[in-house]
């Protein structure tokens, strides 16, 4: 439980720089929190109902749409009129791209930059970002920094794809560590620490080295990433000086981060955010539910005719945003899947909740029926093998084949013992009593990263038709 008096204090540890110290947004965004449903509510209609207004008449993509599915924008109101919209599928994002830049800006906002999306289902998805929107979504930021009780003076670190150049303006190559005095995003509104940052890419145990030798008080990488690295970590001693890690880009299981907390003896926090937007939302420290920012966007949990799914139930996540007046996104399909919040969250914030965040919809609807449940029933085996038989495994892969094969793959240091693959086969056992699946499982001294260096633990033969 927290409260406005409590998270103003920890806002004061968050000295803005000379030239940010006007900025009353950062302050806003603390209020925000606590401001009563309805008025927070009804703060997100007039976001809402301006930016389809603008959509409307300076996007061509959307005066057409719009138009064709005579829709009256003059009676879009609020969040409750949303599911009369359609929806903005990706491949619309990236064909449509030119059409979906708005003819002109709203005075004194300018555009600053194009965001890409990680490109894992083949062709990137490319968002331009105003000066406005930038600076919300670096508001949002700060207030997850907040939540996670991150003091702003850390050092903090990254292994991870997406890294500031080195000095010489070119990209980090494996092996090279680029060091800053500040950290990236925050550290052009707040006095920080410095930062360190390393290729994601690089071997884990190069990795490893590196945060033994710089020691970051705070640490963020991919969730398979950093359960990689918890898997291979040599010592019971916890890394030094280590205070918090945040998994991003994928999901963490709750077994994932119990052992991931475990070996690194420090709590392991996540966000929700896609490259086309930044970040949506926080998990919740105190209940692990996701609060969404409501001045960043709206977030819609759906069915398969895009309405709203009852709270508790599970949908595909529609996103609208709201501040990012040079490309607006409306019920943009992220091709996630996430439960639809449900009560109020203990926490004592009146934001807006999706539940988790499950995965992506796409990999998920075109796998034979039950495959999912088994993939996790591979995973979950795993998962609670005892530390002492899951020693030795580094990584794991699953490929489902054509014929119903599943392959289970590991990479492990040494050969597992024959219990823990007698454990693995017997949960397998129990999970597939009738149906006729086969498991193999072979061991591995390597498995390859995906495209793009994104590690992939669960491949298909049965691919959705824009899947590489
Ligand atoms: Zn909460």
């Amino acid at each position: 439980m927290t409260d406005l008096a409590q998270e103003k204090q920890e806002q004061a540890r968050w000295r803005l720089l000379p030239h940010a110290r006007r900025a009353t947004m950062f302050d806003q965004l603390v209020a925000n929190e606590f401001t009563p449903r309805d008025q927070l509510r009804d703060e997100q209609n007039d976001l809402l109902r301006k930016v389809v207004r603008w959509a409307a008449t300076q996007v061509p993509f959307y005066e057409r749409r719009l138009a064709e599915a005579g829709v009256d924008v003059e009676q879009v109101t609020g969040i409750d009129d949303l599911p009369r919209l359609p929806v903005l599928a990706k491949h619309d994002l990236i064909e449509q791209r030119r059409d979906l830049m708005a003819r002109s800006l709203p005075q004194g906002d300018r555009l600053v930059v194009w965001t890409k999306s990680s490109g894992s289902t083949g062709r990137p998805a490319i968002v331009a970002q105003t000066a406005l929107a930038r600076n919300v979504y670096a508001g949002a930021m700060q207030r997850e920094a907040r939540w996670f009780r991150i003091d702003p003076l850390w050092k903090a670190g990254a292994s991870r794809l997406d890294l500031p150049p080195m000095p010489d303006g070119e990209p980090v190559r494996d092996g090279q560590v680029v060091c800053l005095d500040s950290w990236p995003v925050l550290g052009r509104f707040f006095e920080t620490g410095p930062f360190i940052g390393f290729r994601m890419t690089n071997p884990i145990e190069r990795q490893i080295d590196w945060i033994v030798e710089h020691e970051p008080d705070y640490f963020t990488t991919q969730s398979p990433n950093l359960e990689h690295l918890a898997w291979a970590w040599p010592s019971d001693a916890p890394p030094k000086g280590m205070k918090i890690c945040k998994a991003i880009s994928m999901q963490l299981t709750d077994s994932m981060r119990r052992r991931i907390e475990a070996t690194f003896d420090v709590p392991v926090q996540q966000n929700y955010g896609l490259n086309e937007t930044a970040v949506l939302a926080i998990r919740c420290p105190q209940s692990g539910c996701y609060h969404t920012h409501p001045e960043v966007a709206v977030l819609e949990i759906v069915d398969d005719d895009n309405q709203p799914v009852e709270p508790g139930q599970p949908g595909r996540v529609l996103v609208t945003t709201l501040t990012n007046y040079a490309m607006p996104l409306i019920r943009y399909d992220t091709d996630d899947l996430a439960t639809a919040g449900s009560a109020d969250c203990p926490c004592g914030r009146t934001m807006p909740t999706i539940g988790d965040v499950v995965g992506r919809y796409s990999r998920l609807a075109f796998q034979p029926s039950g495959a999912f449940t088994l993939w996790r029933t591979l995973r979950g085996a795993l998962e609670t093998l005892p530390d002492s038989l899951a020693e030795p495994i580094r990584k794991y892969q699953v490929h489902l084949h054509h014929d119903m094969t599943f392959e289970l793959r590991l990479q492990v240091e040494r050969p597992l013992e024959e219990s823990a693959i007698r454990r693995i086969h017997a949960a397998w056992a129990d999970a597939t009593e009738s149906a006729n699946h086969t498991l193999k499982i072979q061991m591995v001294d390597h498995i390859p990263a995906g495209p793009g260096g994104k590690f992939q633990d669960f491949l298909s033969d049965f691919k959705a038709p824009d899947e590489p």
